[in-house]
């Protein structure tokens, strides 16, 4: 039973177009399920923000008191170059390239994608199922939908029959597209191309002698095509019917289409009833594209190597960032826009730290009770982010007001807004109060510098007592110093 019942959640329902009152399908409980990477490269940027949306949504459904079953795969076979039908894979591809076994590519890029997202303080999946861990569930939903008459073998290769599913269903409802007019703007197929028509897709593609990504399959040799496996894995681990289904608003079309006609031809049902899309993340206001050098990799802004950047930022300053826009909005990064980010931050832990600390009054002269039921409203109001964070500036207002003497708290009031400010900005949010470039970090820097100055200045003396306790009291602390030929430098444990 969810902890506040009494107030009502509302989704943006990318099937309906419409905010819909959330209400699950299982009481208190929800399945929900977001595409994960396909692990041939370095993560994008791009798909980071989409799975900070949803590891936000995941933490705020928890935080309703919803036992949460979250399944993000990982995509390491059956996705093909330039999603389309006839391309390589793209992980044997890197493999050929690269000369390593594909498992090595899906190793180092797994590793990658890991390592970047708990940087991003992300919270793991409940199950993060793996493609190739699930062929023998995508040959029997193959079967499924040839026994219904909605695919046909050509070759050793199955493909979705979409004309046939459409006369029973409706194929692009999704998306918005009809199938009338998807054929009338397909121009005329190759001669050889072994599909029925343009808008059938793939379920298992038989694999050629040089294919070295293959499994054994009533239709041969061959491997799953990429649509396929999402199906397999949401049915297997969240049901026939799931909660929510997620994703990047470019899977949208034809990804999350073939995965309703997919569902549908098999189980004869709709298999999602909330479909939720995250919008892209522009950087200077252009589409991010290696081609062009209009990109940057999430590791690069926690170093600053990268010309975009004056700067490193710290990844909560950059989770921050990201949390200010909705996640349906476009979102563009600069480097401006992670400096107003910084500073917003700091001043948000900056007031966090300072409440502990408040002397507290007879009155308030702020209403806790009040403005914490408004960052409710708006996290329930399709889990708008930038109005919670609105709302926690107001709160730093206060905070600040009080500090200065201007205002009033309650010692009751003080602990109802501290607790508050735990969940939204730390539990929901996901932010770390220990980011690395707060101006507490900073003036700890300046402090740690001031003792080298000291240290050297007592060395100069050859006064080697004192300079040998500045060093040895600081390593006590974790704080080692290194003295090399330009100086001394320090790192923090
Ligand atoms: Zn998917």
């Amino acid at each position: 039973m969810p902890l506040y019942e009494s107030q009502v959640l509302r989704i943006y329902n990318s099937l309906t177009g419409k905010k819909e009152i959330f209400k699950p399908i299982n009481e208190g409980h929800v399945g929900m399920y977001v595409c994960g990477p396909t692990v041939y490269s370095n993560v994008h940027l791009g798909n980071c923000r989409t799975f900070m949306s949803f590891d936000m949504i995941f933490r705020y459904l928890r935080h309703l008191g919803y036992k949460v079953r979250y399944v993000r795969n990982i995509t390491d076979a059956g996705h093909l170059v330039d999603d389309a039908e006839d391309g390589e894979d793209k992980i044997a591809k890197k493999a050929r390239i690269e000369k390593l076994e594909p498992m090595e590519v899906v190793q180092r890029y797994t590793l990658d994608f890991h390592n970047i997202l708990e940087k991003f303080n992300f919270l793991p999946p409940s199950i993060e199922p793996t493609a190739t861990g699930h062929i023998i569930e995508q040959i029997e939903i193959i079967k499924d939908i040839l026994a219904k008459g909605y695919a046909y073998e050509v070759n050793g290769s199955v493909y979705f029959d979409v004309a046939t599913f459409n006369k029973d269903h409706e194929y692009g409802k999704l998306s918005g597209r009809k199938l009338e007019d998807m054929v009338a703007n397909t121009r005329e197929l190759a001669a050889q191309d072994e599909k029925r028509n343009p808008q059938d897709f793939a379920l298992w593609k038989k694999a050629e002698p040089q294919h070295i990504m293959r499994w054994p399959s009533p239709w041969g040799d061959g491997f799953p095509g990429w649509h396929l496996e999402c199906t397999a894995m949401s049915t297997k681990y969240l049901g026939e019917t799931f909660d929510i289904h997620g994703g990047g608003m470019d899977l949208k079309f034809p990804h999350h289409e073939c995965e309703i006609a997919q569902a549908e031809a098999s189980y004869g049902q709709p298999p999602v009833k909330y479909w939720m899309h995250a919008n892209m993340l522009t950087l200077n206001g252009k589409k991010m594209a290696k081609s062009t050098g209009n990109n940057i990799l999430p590791g690069e802004i926690f170093t600053g190597e990268n010309d975009i950047l004056s700067k490193a930022f710290a990844p909560s300053v950059v989770r921050f960032f990201m949390m200010q826009a909705h996640y349906t909005s476009i979102l563009d990064l600069s480097n401006d826009a992670l400096l107003a980010s910084e500073k917003g931050f700091n001043r948000l832990m900056d007031a966090y730290n300072a409440l502990k600390n408040l002397n507290t009054g007879t009155t308030s002269d702020f209403n806790v009770n009040e403005w914490k039921q408004k960052c409710y409203d708006a996290m329930n109001d399709d889990f708008n982010t930038p109005i919670l964070i609105a709302h926690l500036f107001d709160a730093v207002k206060h905070i600040n007001l009080i500090k200065e003497g201007k205002e009033q708290i309650t010692e009751v009031d003080k602990t109802l807004l501290l607790e508050a400010l735990n969940s939204f900005v730390f539990d929901i949010l996901g932010l770390e109060q220990n980011a690395g470039t707060s101006q507490d970090t900073e003036k700890l820097s300046q402090v740690v510098q001031l003792l080298i100055d000291m240290r050297k200045e007592a060395r100069d003396n050859k006064d080697f007592a004192t300079s040998d306790k500045i060093r040895d009291q600081l390593a006590e602390m974790g704080i080692q110093l290194k003295d090399g030929k330009d100086g001394t430098t320090f790192s923090i444990q």
